[in-house]
């Protein structure tokens, strides 16, 4: 037998057991946008923001994000740029190129290709880590944060949206606990603020279980990159034990991964000491940074030795 919506006579295809509640189609797909809405609205992120930059991957993370912020852009008249960043990681990259041109182009929007090669990271170079000091991931993560930022800066985009959703956000938060690195904690808020040559970063997947997403892009039919990055066992292992811990938490106790990332958004990130801003200005891309030397121009050296 059928299972009914909640609010409706229809077929209900996802049940929200936190709420105790089913959906069908619609109104699956009404609250997932609510949801996003409302946490855009909540924490003002995109209060002054004239041009929005939206990273995407290509992902189903990134591509809900893209098919929500296109609606609210346009209801607030906010001018919205696209990112997709070439990894150089073979054809993985090629199809989220691919995925992510398709859906700016089916939403009219702008964008920008970046690509790892043009500031000479290649990440799949056998001697990288042994150059560098850093698994793959690290070497990513510090790179595409930097272009995001610097095509911000560049384009006069006030924020940019990256499509963290809600298993991402306790997965770092949790593992930044358990290593000690509790200040980082800080750059996990819904949104940061913006500074001398740093747009503001905001996350408006902030409670949107990954779970969610996959059903959001397959509901709708939108295009996504379901393939996993060939790099990614060589991610940190403990960030994936953590992970896991993550999931079978919110499976097995609905709603527990929800209440902490409201208490990280609200509360516990305020019980830290501010942090103070120690941001100078890297000596050889003048972009800002902690040390000398940022730490994409520090990699990037490795590169060249
Ligand atoms: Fe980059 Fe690692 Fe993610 Fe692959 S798995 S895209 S190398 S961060
Ligand atoms: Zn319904
Ligand atoms: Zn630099």
């Amino acid at each position: 037998m059928k299972t009914r919506c909640s609010f409706c006579d229809d077929h209900a295809i996802y049940v929200l057991k936190s709420r105790k509640i089913r959906l069908c189609k619609k109104h699956f797909i009404d609250y997932v946008r609510t949801e996003v809405e409302n946490t855009i609205y909540r924490f003002e992120m995109l209060k002054n923001v004239k041009k929005l930059l939206i990273a995407v991957s290509g992902g189903k993370d990134s591509v809900t994000m893209l098919h929500i912020l296109h609606q609210v852009c346009k209801e607030l008249n906010i001018e919205m740029l696209g990112l997709v960043i070439d990894t150089g990681i073979g054809e993985f990259s090629r199809r989220q190129v691919d995925v992510a041109i398709t859906l700016f182009k089916m939403f009219k929007i702008d964008y920008r290709v970046e690509s790892f090669s043009s500031y000479g990271i290649d990440i799949l170079r056998p001697d990288l880590e042994r150059k560098v000091r850093r698994p793959p991931c690290s070497i990513c993560g510090i790179a595409k944060r930097y272009i995001m930022n610097k095509v911000a800066i560049e384009e006069n985009c006030q924020a940019i949206a990256t499509g963290h959703n809600m298993i991402d956000i306790a997965q770092y938060a949790i593992a930044n606990i358990l290593t000690g690195n509790v200040e980082y904690l800080r750059k996990l808020l819904p949104k940061t603020e913006e500074g001398p040559k740093m747009a503001r970063r905001i996350r408006p997947l902030y409670f949107i279980d990954e779970k969610e997403t996959k059903l959001y892009v397959e509901t709708l039919r939108l295009p996504y990159v379901s393939e996993t990055c060939p790099l990614a066992h060589k991610r940190d292992t403990m960030q994936d034990t953590v992970r896991m811990f993550v999931r079978e938490l919110e499976d097995k106790h609905p709603g527990s991964i929800r209440h902490f990332v409201e208490k990280l958004s609200n509360k516990i990130i305020n019980m830290l000491p501010m942090e103070e801003d120690r941001y100078s200005t890297c000596k050889i891309c003048g972009m800002p940074s902690k040390g000398e030397i940022c730490s994409f121009c520090k990699i990037r050296m490795a590169l060249r030795e």
